[in-house]
């Protein structure tokens, strides 16, 4: 199955994403996970994503469909895959149209309000991106399956993350409609504990 998440900054995409794929035995593809480990690798994709991501703006579509259009032509995508992150723009789902059939769209819901205080407490693992919040852990800044460090990702301070909200609102949020009038979009409610999410989810999917 081919399934892509929707969902602004915050609503649990990445977190839904990993729990799904081990699940389904699909590829997850994380467009924002990809650009950072161009950024990391400082290969000509990472300097020129960074400048974007830096000020919690869109890489641009081409670039950003090339990527996705290489890694969905790739063997282990031959028997589905998870799209998390992209498309992220009518343009971008236009191109996805034309290399890639989209079965399921699955819009993750949560209410505005708890996006910031989402976003601002995440805290990532530098070496496998396993993401947890300063409200369960505490002080603790290690990653509890692979022992690597947890920072605070520059775009999910607070300055960036209200710019990445207004973009998801401007730009992402019209493709609810777009996937709406295809006839596969499907909406959970995001705003509970995330086994509860992903139990929403493969219902969803059945
Ligand atoms: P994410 O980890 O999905 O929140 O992505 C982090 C950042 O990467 C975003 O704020 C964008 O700057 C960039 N990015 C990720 N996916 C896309 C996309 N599909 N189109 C454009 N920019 C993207």
């Amino acid at each position: 199955m081919n399934i892509v998440l929707l969902g602004a900054p915050g609503a649990g995409k990445g977190t839904q994403a990993s729990m799904l794929c081990e699940m389904l035995n699909i590829p997850h593809i994380s467009t924002g996970d990809i650009f950072r480990r161009h950024i990391k690798e400082l290969t000509p994709i990472g300097k020129i994503a960074k400048s974007y991501i830096d000020r919690g703006e869109l890489v641009p579509d081409s670039v950003t469909e090339e990527i996705v259009r290489l890694r969905l032509a790739e063997a282990d995508c031959k028997n589905g895959y998870l799209l998390d992150g992209f498309p992220r723009t009518v343009a971008q789902a236009k191109a996805l149209e034309g290399f890639s059939k989209v079965d399921v769209v699955i819009e993750i819901d949560v209410p505005h309000e708890k996006l910031m205080h989402r976003i601002i407490g995440r805290r990532v693992c530098g070496k496998c991106a396993e993401s947890y919040h300063v409200d369960f852990i505490g002080e603790k800044r290690v990653c509890e399956k692979c022992g690597g460090d947890l920072i605070h990702r520059d775009d999910d301070k607070e300055d960036t993350v209200k710019e990445r909200l207004f973009v998801y609102a401007n730009k992402t949020a019209p493709l609810i409609d777009f996937y709406a009038e295809r006839g596969i979009l499907k909406k959970v409610n995001g705003d509970l504990a995330a086994k509860d999410v992903l139990s929403e989810i493969s219902k969803a999917l059945k």
